[in-house]
């Protein structure tokens, strides 16, 4: 039954997207970080927040390096061909 959303509610309780165990909202922190830069984006563009248990120190760690976004490029169906290659095919 476990499923990949990281902003899944159970039953009124959070989970920590560090540690994958579930708390009250009150036990939980949020730290958002910028990704923006690694996808050649204007500031503030596309940004993450992560949950964490606010009382762990491991998870408030984890939570700072924690991408929840595949550092790969989003790229729109289609636009993968567009880049002609001479040494395709
Ligand atoms: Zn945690």
């Amino acid at each position: 039954m476990e499923t990949a959303g990281w902003w899944k509610k159970v039953g009124g309780r959070v989970r920590c997207s560090c540690c994958g165990r579930t708390r009250f909202w009150t036990d939980l922190g949020t730290f958002t970080t910028d990704l923006s830069s690694d996808f050649d984006l204007a500031d503030g563009t596309l940004t993450q927040t992560v949950l964490y248990c606010r009382h762990d120190s491991e998870c408030r760690g984890t939570s700072q390096t924690l991408r929840l976004i595949p550092s790969a490029p989003v790229v729109a169906p289609g636009d993968l061909c567009r880049e002609p290659n001479s040494d395709a095919d």
